[in-house]
């Protein structure tokens, strides 16, 4: 017989069918056994009933019914029936048919789980539900989640292609992209002492892309930062990465904007106001003293409204610490169109605005973009302002110098945080109940047990020497 959905049953009642998955919850009442099984599709309450006399399949049913444990993963064949009118259960999915079981097949057993699975996990340890997060991924809640995540994304990425934007993937093993953290990297083997970098983001080769004429590219680009962990940041983190060619600042934020209206409202949710409101970065900072900020009243966080705003015309430089400049967004990013000459001859450098544009949501940064310096001497400029010398200049961005000489496009773009976007649509708290894999709060990958030292082998194969100590802590 052929395998049926859980979620289809109800068009089956009457018929006698075969399902495959887990069994959530058992109740043994002695004369009968109730189960909850549950598939991708959905549950479904089954019932062994007391066999009749001489009848071996009931009694052989009702003898592995008493064997089996929640999790176990079982094939049942039974026959779809109404349930009577006072046993409806209107709260649950098929809550009005039940399968009456006529034959179970266990086809792999399991332990008891480290923690029940029939219930939210909010409340377990950390480091218990990352070490079996493929536990925890089967409870309802994370389901959801995961499952809402792919839908998400799923439409975004639907828009851009009917927009003719061109999926492209870009290297992991690179060098590194400034976006205001530390790099992860990873050491040469071929050229001993030498490091890669994992990307922060894909910022340069989304650049050279539109160099290479793509004219408009994304990606579900993974961006990895060492950075302190926390509730709303991980390591790692999934961007819906853009860049487009000829545009300006208002085409990026339009097309991005109808983007996100199109995809959250098919989704169900309600935005609390379209177009979505902007406000420079002066206007936010006194207003709601952050550039970030929540529009929301308390009526609207009842209902999960989605207030969306815009945040433009940041300040291109802040002062470090030491005196001198930074950038505060992104250093490839084009001065506001009155401020290029101010860049070029580096003067007011703490008011020159930068076109960076944010997209806030619900008190998150749930992105952010800029129009991009394609010439040279801007960009050159840029890092001159921030102290760096001729030298300094063609070693960490020579590179792109180089390709703007060969007639580079206007340019720019956008980053929308995955995750973020899918806390805002779920009303989760924290970035990793939206994530598969994510790490616990110290840094340790979930059911791995990385990071863990390498074998001296490896070591001097990379030609690598730890210092004593340094990892005794
Ligand atoms: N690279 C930027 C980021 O990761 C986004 C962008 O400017 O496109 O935040």
């Amino acid at each position: 017989m052929e395998r049926t959905l859980i979620g289809e049953l109800k068009s089956k009642t009457g018929e006698t069918v075969l399902i495959k998955g887990w069994v959530s919850v058992r109740r043994d009442q002695g004369k009968m056994v109730f189960f909850d099984f549950r598939d991708r599709s959905g549950t479904v309450q089954g019932v062994v009933l007391p066999a009749k006399a001489g009848d071996e399949a009931a009694e052989k049913a009702m003898e592995v019914a008493k064997e089996i444990r929640p999790e176990f993963v079982v094939a049942i064949e039974g026959k779809v029936n109404e349930r009577p009118a006072k046993n409806v259960n209107a709260d649950m999915q098929n809550g009005d048919i039940e399968l009456e079981i006529k034959s179970i097949e266990i086809l792999n057993k399991s332990e008891t789980p480290p923690f029940p699975i029939d219930q939210d996990t909010s409340g377990i340890d950390e480091e218990v539900r990352l070490k079996y997060r493929y536990l925890d991924l089967r409870t309802e809640r994370m389901q959801k989640n995961i499952r809402l995540r792919n839908d998400f994304v799923q439409r975004c990425r639907q828009f851009l292609l009917k927009q003719k934007f061109v999926e492209i993937e870009t290297p992991l093993l690179t060098e590194s992209t400034p976006e205001g953290s530390r790099d992860f990297v990873v050491p040469s083997r071929l050229q001993p002492g030498k490091f890669y970098a994992l990307p922060q983001s894909p910022q340069q080769y989304k650049q050279l892309l539109m160099v290479a004429g793509f004219e408009r590219y994304f990606q579900l680009a993974r961006a990895i930062r060492d950075e302190d962990l926390r509730a709303d940041r991980g390591f790692e983190h999934t961007q819906i990465d853009i860049e487009m060619s000829f545009v300006e600042q208002e085409d990026v934020m339009s097309m991005v904007e109808a983007m996100i209206i199109e995809t959250v409202e098919a989704m169900g949710h309600t935005i609390k106001q379209k177009p979505f409101p902007r406000f420079t970065y002066k206007e936010a900072m006194e207003k709601f003293g952050a550039d970030k900020f929540d529009l929301r009243t308390p009526e609207d966080k009842e209902k999960g409204i989605l207030a969306y705003a815009w945040v433009y015309k940041f300040p291109f430089f802040e002062k470090t610490d030491e005196g001198g400049w930074t950038f505060t967004h992104n250093p490839f990013s084009m001065p506001i169109p009155e401020h290029i000459d101010w860049v070029l001859k580096k003067q007011n450098i703490e008011e020159i605005l930068t076109t960076q544009y944010d997209i806030v949501c619900n008190g998150f940064e749930a992105g952010g973009g800029s129009i991009r310096s394609h010439r040279a001497d801007i960009l050159e400029a840029v890092y001159e302002i921030m102290g760096f010398t001729k030298e300094d200049l063609e070693e960490r961005v020579g590179h792109m110098l180089e390709a703007f000489k060969y007639g580079a496009p206007p340019h720019g773009g956008i980053a929308l945080g995955v995750e973020r976007n899918i806390m805002n649509l779920t009303g989760e708290a924290q970035l990793k109940d939206v994530q598969a894999f994510p790490m616990t709060r110290g840094g340790k990958t979930a059911v791995m047990s990385a990071p863990k030292p390498l074998t001296e082998k490896q070591l001097a194969e990379l030609g690598i020497e730890i210092k004593k100590n340094s990892h005794e802590k």
